[in-house]
Parts: structure tokens; C-alpha cells; sequence
């Protein structure tokens, strides 16, 4: 029998996103007695190699690009350089910052902090490999229990096992380590890691490779981001290999790589790479977790199955966030960590996360914001017949002054005689901040007839989606 004061009425593993968001909920609202056990960083993959400092890296690229077109706008601007190590120091602060502040919220919200690895030895019982916050292990092991656990263990990032020499390439969490800006690199991926990286390195100025395995990249959007993005990328000079797949990378001594590869084209050899970068998906942190020992199942791809209250098949064990790969944002697991909260201490036994709608965002260059359905998943769900597409496509006023101009690409899918708008597709400058609030629109119902009942705010781009004919 474990030690009383190692009992807990709710246990979280992982202080990313979800499991901060949940336990701090439990505890700070509901008194539940709470605690968190997380082996790296406080904040999870968000905070540390995630949204947080590729934003702020996709601001250091923005401001590069708007130093490019200030002559445009008469500016006699000479740039003498970017110090990449010095953003790089001033972004590690940043982030390490924030760890502090979610260590002090945690206490502020009395969830105890274990930092340490944790696995299951039993459906109830969690042992936690010591560590200090630092990650130092400290070679103790201790044993907890909780009435509730939930598992919010994220994922990582996957490097291929089929081609030799992957591992002489980085992922994401490497990207964040770069303390040089690269002169030439390569990316394969075609999904909102690839293109946002891809996004940043071309905006610095870096000769970029992307490879993907199709014609287009971001393939799970609709038709019109993929094609204005991959030709968009193109246009500003990104090498883009389509049809591609890696034979075999080489490290010279110098430390460059070859990237051997075959595309639609034949086979070819990219030499003199700086960097190359796996963004080809994540996978579920559930190795070492002890799953069977707790008897809790997994799909085929290991992501722990959760129904739509995050309960898996074992009593009183829950799971959320990227571990269950369903939608991998952030606001979704911490929207979802505090519904469950809601619904296991809140007394709010209905409560749980409608997954439907959710607006999401790729910070390329330009934004790519999308919500609810493309025009070929709407076409399948409701027939043709009951599909309305409006679209538009025009040059923004910002490039007016500017010789080189960016594309803006807008999409409404109807729904029916309403027409309700079921999805909603846009690129363009802004689109990251435009996005929110036609969520809210989306989630009360709205019908294009809605939209058009609100006045537009002119000048800018954002009134075409009110005016569209
Ligand atoms: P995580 O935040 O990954 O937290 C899991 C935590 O569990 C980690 O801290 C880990 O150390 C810990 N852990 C794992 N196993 C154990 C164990 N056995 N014992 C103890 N602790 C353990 N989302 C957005 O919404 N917007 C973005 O702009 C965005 N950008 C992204 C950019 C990149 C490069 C990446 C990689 C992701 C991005 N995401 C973005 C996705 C977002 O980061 C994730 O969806 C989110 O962090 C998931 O939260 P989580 O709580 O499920 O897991
Ligand atoms: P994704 O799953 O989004 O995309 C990976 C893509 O890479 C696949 O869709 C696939 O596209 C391609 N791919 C897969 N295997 C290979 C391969 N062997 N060779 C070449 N290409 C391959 O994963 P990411 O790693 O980009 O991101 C993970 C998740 O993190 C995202 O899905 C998103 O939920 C979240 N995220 C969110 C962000 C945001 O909100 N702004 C930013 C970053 C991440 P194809 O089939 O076309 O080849």
C-alpha cells in the first residue's frame, strides 16, 4: 500500500497543454486535491518546441519580408545583417520565462509538481522515475495513486527507419536548437510543420528544398489553399520536389549532407545541405508509459483510445491532447482537459469537447486559416446538389505599392437552401487574426445570408468574405 500522502484524488501525466489545463482547473476550481507529473520542460511541446517559439520565429521571418518590400513603400532601408544567435538567445529566454510562470501557477492553483518520468504498474498505481525540475534523475523511484489519472503524454516527432542515414537529419524539437541560420536546407513533409518551416527558412533568405510525396502539400485542406500555397511557395523561389521519396543521406566531413533522392523527374543527388529536417508526422509519447500494465488499448498507430468524454476502456483512467491523435492543437487539448475537468469535478457530468469546428491556422507565408468542411469532403457529406461554393481571389491593397504581390484566396462552402457555411477557407496577410471570429459566426449557425448582414469594414481584406457574390 502506497504511502497516504502519495494518494491523490486526480494525477496527471504530462504538464503540457491538456494536463496543465486539466489539473489546474480540477484544483483551482473544484478543490479536487491535484497533481502533475512531467519529465521535461513545464508547458509541454506548445511552450517549448512548438507553437510558442515558431511563432515567434515565423515573426522574426515577417519582419524580414516587410524589410524586403519597405522600399516599395520608399523607405531607404539597408539592412546589415539578422543575428540569428542573438534572436535565438532572446527567444530561449522567452520561453524559459514562461516555465517559470507555469511553475508559479501551479502553485498559485495548489497542484503539486512531480517532476520525474512516469509509468503504470497497475490500473491505479503510477511510478514516477525521480527527476529535479532540471530533468536531473535523481535515481529514487516513488509510487502514486489517484482516485482519477489521466494520461497527457503528447508525442514526438518521426524520423523514417527506411532510409539510411535519417538520422543524420533534425526534426522540429532540432530546429529549435539551431543557434545559425542555415544557407541551404531541405525539408520533407507536407503537412502544417513542413510548410510553416519551410515558410520561415525561405523568408530568411535560406535556399530551401521541400520535398514532398505529391503534387501539393497541406493535403488534408481544401484544393484551393493546396494549389495557391505550393505554386505561392514556388513563386518565391522554394525549390518544391514534387513526387519525391529519400534513398539515402550522406554526412561529408565537413559535416554537409547529400540527400539522395528520385522524384517525378528520375533520380537526382542534393548536395552542400546545411540541415535537413523530418516533418513527417508525429507519433504518440507512449513507450515507456507501462500501458499494458494498466490494460489500457491503443489503435493501430499507438494513439490511446479515448471516446468523446476522453474515458479509455479503463475505469477512472482518461486521456486527451496528441496522445489520443485526434486533433493535435493546442486548444484543443487544453479545451479538452477542462471539460473533463468540469465533468469529473465540476459536477457537470455531460460536459465534454465538441471537436466539430474547430478553426486552425498554419502560420506560412501568407496565413492559411481553415474551419469545418473542404469543398470536396461537403460535396461527399451533402451532395452536389446541396453545395454552394463562393470564392474569390484578388491582390491585397498592401501589395498595391509593392512590385511583387501575394495572393489572397478566399472560400465559403453552403449548405442546403440557408445556405449555412459549413467550412470556411482562406489565405492571405492576416488570415491568423482574421479566423476567430468567423469561428464564432461558424459555431452559432451562421448562413451566408449572415455574413452578408454585417456591414464590412473597409479597407481591408477581410470584407470580401461579407461581400461575396
Ligand atoms: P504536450 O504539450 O506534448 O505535453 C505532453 C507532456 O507530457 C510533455 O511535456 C512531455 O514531456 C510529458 N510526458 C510525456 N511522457 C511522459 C511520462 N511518461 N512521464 C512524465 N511526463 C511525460 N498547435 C497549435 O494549436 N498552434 C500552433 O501554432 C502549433 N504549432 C506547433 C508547432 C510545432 C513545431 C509542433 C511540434 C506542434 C505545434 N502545435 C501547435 C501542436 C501543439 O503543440 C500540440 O497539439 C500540444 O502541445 C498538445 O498538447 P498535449 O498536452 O497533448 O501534449
Ligand atoms: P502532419 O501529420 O500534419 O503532416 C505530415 C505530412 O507529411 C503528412 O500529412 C504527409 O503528407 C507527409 N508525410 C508523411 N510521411 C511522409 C514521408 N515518409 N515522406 C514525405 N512526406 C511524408 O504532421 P506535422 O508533423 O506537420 O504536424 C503534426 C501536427 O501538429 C499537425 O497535424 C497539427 O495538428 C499540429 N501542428 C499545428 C500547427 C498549427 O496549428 N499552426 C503547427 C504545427 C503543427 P502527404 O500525405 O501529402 O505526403
Amino acid at each position: 500500500m502506497a504511502p497516504i500522502k502519495n494518494h491523490f484524488d486526480y494525477l496527471v501525466i504530462g504538464g503540457g497543454s491538456g494536463g496543465l489545463a486539466s489539473a489546474r482547473r480540477a484544483s483551482s476550481l473544484y478543490g479536487a486535491k491535484a497533481a502533475i507529473i512531467e519529465s521535461g520542460r513545464l508547458g509541454g511541446t506548445c511552450v517549448n518546441v512548438g507553437c510558442v517559439p515558431k511563432k515567434v520565429s515565423w515573426y522574426a521571418a515577417t519582419i524580414q519580408e516587410t524589410l524586403n518590400e519597405a522600399k516599395g513603400y520608399g523607405f531607404d532601408i539597408e539592412q546589415k545583417g539578422f543575428d540569428f544567435k542573438a534572436f535565438k538567445e532572446k527567444r530561449d529566454a522567452y520561453i524559459t520565462r514562461l516555465n517559470g510562470i507555469y511553475s508559479r501557477n501551479l502553485n498559485n492553483d495548489k497542484v503539486t509538481y512531480i517532476p520525474g518520468r512516469a509509468r503504470f504498474i497497475s490500473k491505479t498505481e503510477v511510478e514516477v522515475d525521480d527527476h529535479t525540475p532540471e530533468g536531473q534523475k535523481l535515481g529514487t523511484k516513488s509510487v502514486y495513486t489517484a482516485d482519477k489519472i489521466l494520461i497527457a503524454t503528447g508525442g514526438y516527432p518521426i524520423v523514417p527507419k527506411d532510409v539510411p542515414g535519417a538520422e543524420y537529419g533534425i526534426t522540429s524539437d532540432g530546429f529549435f536548437e539551431l543557434d545559425y541560420l542555415p544557407k541551404k536546407v531541405a525539408l520533407v513533409g507536407a503537412g502544417y510543420i513542413a510548410v510553416e518551416l519551410a515558410g520561415i527558412f525561405q523568408a530568411l533568405g535560406v535556399e530551401t528544398h521541400l520535398f514532398i510525396r505529391y503534387d501539393t502539400f497541406l493535403r488534408s485542406f481544401d484544393p484551393m489553399i493546396q494549389e495557391v500555397m505550393t505554386s505561392q511557395y514556388e513563386k518565391v523561389g522554394m525549390h518544391i520536389h514534387r513526387r519525391s521519396k529519400q534513398t539515402k543521406i550522406e554526412k561529408d566531413e565537413s559535416g554537409k549532407l547529400a540527400i539522395h533522392y528520385e522524384d517525378s523527374n528520375g533520380s537526382g543527388v542534393l548536395s552542400d545541405v546545411d540541415e535537413l529536417l523530418w516533418a513527417i508526422g508525429r507519433n504518440p509519447e507512449v513507450g515507456d508509459l507501462g500501458l499494458e500494465a494498466a490494460g489500457i488499448e491503443q489503435n493501430t498507430r499507438g494513439h490511446i483510445i479515448a471516446d468523446e468524454y476522453q474515458n479509455t476502456n479503463v475505469e477512472n483512467i482518461y486521456s486527451l491532447g496528441d496522445v489520443v491523435g485526434k486533433l493535435e492543437l493546442t486548444p484543443v487539448a487544453i479545451a479538452a482537459g477542462r471539460r473533463l475537468s468540469d465533468r469529473l469535478f465540476g459536477g457537470q457530468p455531460n460536459a465534454k469537447l465538441d471537436y466539430g469546428g474547430v478553426p486552425s491556422v498554419v502560420f506560412a507565408h501568407p496565413e492559411v486559416g481553415s474551419i469545418g468542411l473542404t469543398e470536396p469532403e461537403a460535396r461527399q457529406k451533402y451532395g452536389d446538389e446541396n453545395i454552394k461554393i463562393y470564392k474569390t481571389s484578388f491582390i491585397a491593397m498592401y501589395y498595391a505599392m509593392l512590385e511583387h504581390k501575394g495572393p489572397t484566396s478566399y472560400k465559403l462552402v453552403c449548405m442546403g437552401p440557408e445556405e449555412k457555411v459549413v467550412g470556411l477557407h482562406i489565405l492571405g496577410l492576416g488570415s491568423g487574426e482574421i479566423l476567430q471570429g468567423f469561428g464564432v459566426a461558424m459555431k452559432l449557425g451562421a448562413t451566408k445570408k449572415d455574413f452578408d448582414s454585417c456591414v464590412a469594414i473597409h479597407p481591408t481584406s477581410a470584407e470580401e468574405l461579407v461581400t461575396m457574390r
